[in-house]
């Protein structure tokens, strides 16, 4: 009860002793690989990759890597799971599909026993770490359906020993009524939906600073770890807000902040081998700099996840950034969002989540859109729409030029249109948000 680690053995490994514990499931790992899923037998012998081969964690590169867009293939090919699925439906107990947000056929995927056990614990690592305990009551806003998200982070609650309240379908003016009845400590959300229902909790005159809740667990989003946001939700809140990032290819989170709030998340090193990579090359890239998440899980039972590209942007520091005593390496800033979110406007580079930290610097926005839409058939145009808060009285006149000027100053000069709608007319987000319309080239 008194450490602060959910596994201090692991947590706090020593690097060389972690470097080798992750070789050795490495290896493990291959050889089941080829020995169960044709898919990854096909693949290696194709590469002539060999788990022998593995010697050190600088081998990992002989492993060819694996795509979204193959697995997509193999499941076609091979309905409903393909062919890299390495149990049988019958041994298994659950069934979940990728969110699908981006309008991409979703993965479906399947878990057994051991599996779910095992998704519970690494959720365990990142909730025990942020300082959740036996005696918190955890209130998941969350819909409990056929997405992964926090479904595993019920069950590391579960295991924990705190209280758990689901709330299922329930509307945003119950949940915030229920959060404060019940004495709730700990909220988890995306982002977005924790910053909703702060608003709906204002609209109805509930005092969230001043109830029980000391803890914001956020995910889902990379919203978390943008310093802006994380201010507007801990204020909002009167509570800590901790990141956490996972995947439904992986089944649960590979990521955490721990209490002391470095500004990033840990990796859970002895169950995940995390890669950066430059997204062109393949090329690993050196702590500081970001480049392409890929990804390797030792926990699932049903599915071998190894050097999966993930798309993810991320730059990883070192462990000794953050004084918990963990020797997991972190994200700084967590995931900083797709490497295909970048969008280029007349020649300068914009990504979504530079913009949403430089509008969230401004307390009085509620909501915003970015449109980026083509004049007159030849330029290209970025609009920020935002909605101002209601009850607050704010000059709109001053403040739009002087967004305008900030958001200008931090890409290059670039002109941005910001422009104020009326309140509630921008669509509100419960799971992913999607905040960015690209109108370019459509009929
Ligand atoms: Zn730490």
């Amino acid at each position: 009860m008194n450490t602060p680690y959910w596994n201090p053995k692991n947590e706090t490994m020593p690097r060389e002793a972690l470097d080798r514990l992750k070789l050795l499931k490495l290896k493990r790992h291959c050889e089941w690989a080829i020995e169960q899923s044709p898919f990854h037998r096909r693949k290696y012998e194709k590469a002539n990759f060999h788990p022998n081969q593995l010697t050190s964690l600088d081998d990992l590169s002989r492993i060819p890597v694996m795509t979204r867009a193959e697995w997509m293939a193999c499941q076609a090919e091979k309905p409903l799971f393909g062919d890299l699925v390495t149990a049988t439906r019958d041994q298994a107990i659950r069934y979940h599909l990728t969110s699908g947000t981006s309008g991409r056929q979703p993965l479906r995927v399947l878990d057994g026993t051991k599996d779910w056990e095992w998704i519970a614990e690494m959720w365990c690592y990142g909730f025990w770490g942020f300082g959740v305990r036996p005696t918190d009551t955890v209130f998941f806003a969350f819909s409990y359906g056929s997405f992964i998200g926090f479904w595993g982070a019920h069950y590391c609650c579960e295991k924990i020993g705190s209280l758990v309240i689901p709330s299922g379908n329930m509307t945003t003016e119950n949940r915030v009524r229920q959060i404060v009845e019940m004495d709730v400590t700990t909220v988890c959300a995306t982002p977005t939906y924790a910053l909703r229902m702060a608003q709906v909790a204002r609209e109805l005159d509930l005092d969230l600073p001043s109830s029980r809740v000391n803890k914001l667990i956020v995910s889902g989003e990379p919203a978390g770890s943008i310093p802006a946001v994380k201010r507007m939700l801990e204020q909002q809140w009167g509570a800590k807000c901790g990141d956490t990032a996972g995947m439904t290819e992986i089944g649960t989170i590979m990521i955490f902040e721990c209490s002391h709030q470095p500004g990033g998340t840990h990796i859970i090193e002895d169950n995940f081998i995390e890669e950066v990579v430059d997204p062109e090359t393949l090329e690993p890239r050196p702590y500081g700099e970001e480049g392409e998440r890929i990804v390797t899980s030792f926990g699932r039972g049903f599915i071998p996840l190894i050097r999966y590209r993930t798309g993810d942007l991320v730059m990883k520091v070192p462990h000794s950034t953050c004084a918990c005593g963990r020797t997991g390496d972190i994200y700084d800033g967590g995931i900083r969002g797709r490497c295909d979110d970048m969008k280029l406007i007349r020649g300068t580079n914009v990504y979504p989540r530079a913009v949403e930290a430089i509008v969230r610097e401004y307390g009085e926005i509620d909501e915003f859109q970015i449109v980026i839409w083509r004049k007159d058939d030849v330029q290209d145009e970025i609009t920020v729409k935002i909605e101002v808060k209601p009850d607050l009285d704010v000059d709109v006149y001053e403040l739009l030029p002087r967004m305008g000027k900030d958001l200008a100053a931090a890409h290059e000069g670039l002109r941005f249109n910001v422009e104020a709608v009326d309140h509630q007319t921008l669509p509100r987000f419960e799971l992913k948000a999607k905040r960015l319309v690209d109108e370019r080239g459509r009929a």
